[in-house]
């Protein structure tokens, strides 16, 4: 597909979605027989109803990846066979490439270019680069003494259950279950109840590439519901979540109050973006902290919605800011010259307003933004919003917004930018801006957050692992061969020698 307004519509318009569950290598109907609607943030209109999971379907799809998993066709296949089935997914995943962006585009909001340029490259890039990994991983033999032989070797936890958010859908999905079935495990996946399409024409992908049934389910559902039985159920061995802090405190109790399912959490961020009065270019600190603070409208984990600049440069740093915010358009996700789309749903627009008036009410200065737009599209849209001289104890500065809002946050010396920086529950990413090679390795290593980028903004790449330090995250880290170690459990085989 061509990124053009008229193609990209046109194309959209002959989707055709999955909406039902996709368990052991099928679609079935919920088992009440219930759905939930669906909507494009950018129209407010229904896209589709999908299948309504709840415990019994979940029961239904744990039991077939248990099933699946026990009969070793996947979890004792070997490595380099595995291999094969993932590399051809990934292909699969390529030749739709377009179909899956628009989904992502239709079912969060989030505008084409990025989708189609970023989220589902990076979602092939994912399962291809784990799927490589398979068959180049050794195990180890212990240092005994020579009566003795140690096998020290990793297995496929077993059952997985992936519980995910909407900001990127097809992305998320990739980054558990690239290193989750490149281990070996069977996978139960819940999709965030906004956006469950790209997710379910994954799973028939994947089934298409060879990946046996009951490897890869798909129950689409209400976290409350499907989520939750997920979090309890007696014979799910991990969960693996990304989503809210607020959500993923309840999977360590689903966890403590089941069976010690091991859970690992990506939740959410409150990034510092550091410039001191040394960086090199402020032009490029624009453009950096720009995309750092409104690229995915700000729903974002690791967004750094907190721009912390040395007063020398401030205020310069501040107008070159404003003046490419103003270059980025907001509107129809659908067409490829908007660098905004939507917010996710009604609920969460209303939030974030709420967000930009508690910083108004709190006396931040509001250089620009701050209003909903494009309100007759029926449509969540809210204008790329500025804060200058705000304190780092204001609302906007402490919580998460989930939007395009950035607060810039002035200081002196480097102590204080380290303080200011560290002074958040989260700690998922940060940038700093500096010539100073020593400040910056300094620095670096001060800020207490998973990722730290010098004189750009990154998440890395799919070599680095991805997760927060303090409330950010549990345990665990996505992408990397971090990722997959984490789908493994460590068995000793140790043996007596004649
Ligand atoms: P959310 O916590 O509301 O939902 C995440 C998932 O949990 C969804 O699938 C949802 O249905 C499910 N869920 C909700 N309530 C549940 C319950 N009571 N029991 C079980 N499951 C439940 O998060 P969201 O609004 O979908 O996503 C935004 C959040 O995700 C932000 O906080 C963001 O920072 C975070 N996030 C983190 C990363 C990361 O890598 N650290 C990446 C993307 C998003």
């Amino acid at each position: 597909m061509k990124l053009e307004y008229l193609e990209v519509k046109k194309t959209a318009a002959k989707l055709k979605f999955r909406t039902k569950a996709f368990v052991d290598g099928k679609f079935v109907a919920a088992r009440s027989g219930k759905t939930f609607a669906t909507e494009n943030p950018a129209t407010g209109k229904a896209l589709a109803e999908i299948a309504a999971c709840d415990s019994p379907d979940v029961d239904r799809a744990v039991k077939a990846a248990r099933k699946a998993f026990d009969s070793g066709v996947w979890s004792r296949q070997k490595p380099g066979d595995r291999k094969k089935v993932l590399l051809k997914f990934a292909d699969l995943l390529e030749a739709h490439a377009s179909e899956l962006a628009l989904l992502d585009t239709l079912e969060a909001g989030k505008p084409i270019s990025d989708c189609a340029t970023m989220d589902i490259p990076d979602t092939i890039h994912c399962i291809r680069w784990h799927a490589e990994a398979t068959d180049k991983l050794y195990q180890h033999v212990s240092p005994t003494g020579p009566e003795n032989l140690a096998l020290v070797l990793r297995e496929p936890v077993g059952v997985v259950g992936c519980v995910i958010p909407w900001n990127f859908p097809a992305q998320m999905a990739a980054w558990k279950i690239g290193p989750a079935l490149a281990a070996g495990n069977s996978v139960v996946l819940k999709p965030a109840e906004l956006t469950s399409l790209s997710a379910i024409r994954m799973a028939e992908l994947a089934a298409e590439a060879g990946v046996p049934g009951g490897v890869f389910n798909v129950v689409p559902g209400l976290g409350e519901t499907a989520g939750q039985a997920i979090g309890r159920h007696m014979d799910v061995d991990m969960v693996a979540f990304t989503g809210s802090t607020e959500v993923g405190r309840y999977f360590l109790k689903y966890a403590a109050e089941s069976n010690l399912k091991r859970i690992i959490l990506e939740c959410g961020g409150k990034s510092p973006q550091v410039v001191f009065e040394d960086a090199a270019d402020l032009d490029n600190v624009a453009k950096n902290a720009v995309g750092a603070a409104f690229w995915n409208m700000g729903e974002n984990c690791s967004c750094g919605s907190r721009l912390i600049a040395h007063k020398k440069i401030k205020d310069e740093l501040v107008a070159k800011v404003a003046a490419l915010a103003r270059t980025w358009r907001v509107g129809d996700p659908l067409d490829p010259r908007n660098r905004l789309g939507a917010m996710i749903e009604k609920p969460h627009l209303e939030k974030v307003l709420g967000y930009i008036e508690a910083g108004k009410a709190e006396g931040a200065k509001q250089v620009m933004g701050g209003k909903r737009i494009l309100e007759k599209s029926g449509g969540y849209f809210v204008e790329v919003t500025l804060f200058d001289d705000v304190s780092n104890q204001m609302k906007i500065a402490r919580e998460e917004i989930f939007g395009p809002v950035l607060s810039v946050i002035p200081f002196s010396t480097e102590a204080e930018a380290v303080a200011l920086a560290n002074d958040t529950n989260y700690g998922l990413a940060a940038s700093l801006y500096t010539q100073d090679l020593n400040r910056a390795h300094r620095v670096a290593r001060a800020i207490r957050a998973g990722t730290v980028s010098v004189n750009c903004f990154s998440e890395g790449d799919i070599t680095t692992p991805f997760g927060g330090f303090k409330q950010s995250g549990f345990f665990g880290r996505d992408k990397s061969i971090w990722a997959h170690q984490q789908y493994t459990e460590l068995k000793t085989i140790w043996m007596q020698l004649a």
